[in-house]
C-alpha cells in the first residue's frame, strides 16, 4: 500500500488505519522532513520525497498494489485564497503520480478530490445547498484549488477509460479531527475555532475574531468517517467521482456555539469581514453514496469537536511549555 501525504493530516490517519488492519507493507511518502510528519510509524516504510517529480512518484510507485493519492499543497480557506498558484502546481503531483501508477502495474488508484469543484454559483445562498455530484458542472469551480482537482479527478476518468488504470475519486467535505494543522495559517474552520476559543480562554480575553459574518454554512465530516469512506470507495464500482461529507450542516457561528460549549466559555465575537469566507453555503448530498454502499459519514459533529478539542488543547499546553506536541511520542513508539 502506498500513501503519499501520509504526514499530513488525512494521510496520516489511513497510514494509522492500515495499521490497524495489519498490513505488513505500507509505504508513507510526503514532502516533509518525516519529524515533521503528524503520525509516523517505526514499522512502516516512510520517505521523505517531492512528488512533484516525476522521479519521486516512480521510487513512490514501485511495488505498490495500491495507491491513496492524498498528497496535495493545501489548506483552509485563509491558504487556498492567496496561493492559488502553488495549488493548482498540485497538478504535478497527480500527473506524475497516475503515470507513475501506470508504468508500474498498480492495481488500485485512490484520489481524494474536494467539494471545492463545485459549480460557485449553485453556492451563493446561505440555506447550505446540497451538492449533488453532477452539480460541478458546467465547471465553475473554487479558483487555483478547485481547478486544480476538477482537473485531475478528469485526469482519473481519462487514465480508467483510456489506459484501463482502477481509478476512485472521492470529493471530501471538510474534514475534521486530531493530528491535522491547527495553527500557522493552513489551519481549517474547526481547528482554527477550536485554537481561538482555547487562546481566549486561557489569555483570559474571552474574544474570538470570526472570519466573514459568522451565517455561512458548512458541513464538517469527522476523520474516522473519511478513513472509512476512502476504503469502501476504493474497494467499490463507484468509476464517477463520488461526494464523501456529512449532511450535518451549520453556520460558522453555531460551529462557535458547539466549541464554546465543549471549553465552557462564551466569548464575545466579532466578524472580520475582509478575511476569506469562502461560498456562502456548501453541504454534502448523500443520495449517491447512501444508493452504493449504504452507508454515509454520520459522527456527530459535537461528538467529533469534543475529541477534536481535547487534542488541540494537549498539543496547545505542550507548545506553550516548548514541547514538541505530547501525545506524539508515544505514537512514535510505535503504541497507537
Ligand atoms: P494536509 O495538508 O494535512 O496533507 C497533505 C500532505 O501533502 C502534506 O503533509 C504535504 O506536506 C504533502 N505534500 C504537499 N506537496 C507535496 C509534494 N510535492 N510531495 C509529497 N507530499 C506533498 O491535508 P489533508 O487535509 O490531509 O488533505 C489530504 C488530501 O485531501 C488533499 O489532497 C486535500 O486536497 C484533500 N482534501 C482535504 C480536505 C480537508 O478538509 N482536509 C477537504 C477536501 C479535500
Amino acid at each position: 500500500m502506498l500513501v503519499t501525504g501520509a504526514g499530513g493530516f488525512i494521510g496520516g490517519h489511513l497510514v494509522a488505519e492500515f495499521r490497524r488492519l495489519g498490513y505488513q507493507r505500507i509505504r508513507a511518502v510526503d514532502v516533509k522532513p518525516v519529524e515533521e510528519w503528524y503520525q509516523r510509524f517505526e514499522d512502516v516504510e516512510n520517505l521523505s520525497l517531492d512528488l512533484n517529480l516525476r522521479e519521486n512518484c516512480e521510487t513512490a510507485a514501485t511495488g505498490a498494489d495500491e495507491i491513496y493519492s492524498l498528497a496535495a499543497n493545501m489548506g483552509g480557506m485563509g491558504f487556498i485564497e492567496h496561493n492559488k498558484a502553488l495549488c493548482m502546481l498540485s497538478v504535478l503531483i497527480n500527473t506524475h503520480m497516475l503515470q507513475a501508477a501506470l508504468a508500474h502495474g498498480c492495481k488500485k488508484f485512490f484520489y481524494s478530490s474536494s467539494a471545492c469543484v463545485y459549480n460557485a454559483d449553485k453556492q451563493t445562498t446561505f440555506e447550505a445547498p446540497s451538492l449533488k455530484e453532477e452539480d460541478a458542472y458546467p465547471a465553475q469551480a473554487e479558483d487555483g484549488y478547485g481547478w486544480e482537482k476538477l482537473f485531475s479527478e478528469r485526469m482519473c476518468r481519462h487514465f480508467r477509460e483510456d489506459f484501463g488504470l482502477y481509478t476512485r475519486v472521492a470529493r471530501f467535505h471538510n474534514v475534521y479531527g486530531p493530528w491535522g494543522t491547527w495553527f500557522g495559517g493552513r489551519e481549517k474552520a474547526p481547528a482554527a475555532i477550536c485554537r481561538k476559543v482555547i487562546e481566549a480562554k486561557l489569555g483570559g480575553t474571552y474574544e474570538i475574531e470570526i472570519w466573514g459574518s459568522g451565517v455561512q454554512t458548512r458541513s464538517f465530516m469527522w476523520a474516522d468517517d473519511c478513513i472509512k469512506g476512502v476504503q469502501l470507495i476504493m474497494d467499490s464500482e463507484i468509476l464517477e467521482p463520488i461526494n464523501l461529507g456529512s449532511t450535518e450542516a451549520v453556520s460558522i457561528n453555531q460551529l462557535v456555539d458547539i466549541v464554546e460549549d465543549i471549553a465552557g466559555v462564551k466569548l464575545k465575537r466579532s466578524y472580520n469581514l475582509a478575511a476569506p469566507k469562502g461560498v456562502n453555503g456548501r453541504n454534502s448530498d448523500n443520495t449517491l453514496i447512501k444508493k452504493y454502499l449504504n452507508w454515509e459519514p454520520d459522527t456527530s459533529l459535537r461528538v467529533g469537536l469534543e475529541k477534536t478539542y481535547a487534542w488541540i488543547y494537549d498539543q496547545y499546553l505542550a507548545r506553550e511549555k516548548g514541547l514538541p506536541g505530547v501525545v506524539r511520542e508515544s505514537f512514535v513508539a510505535g503504541k497507537a
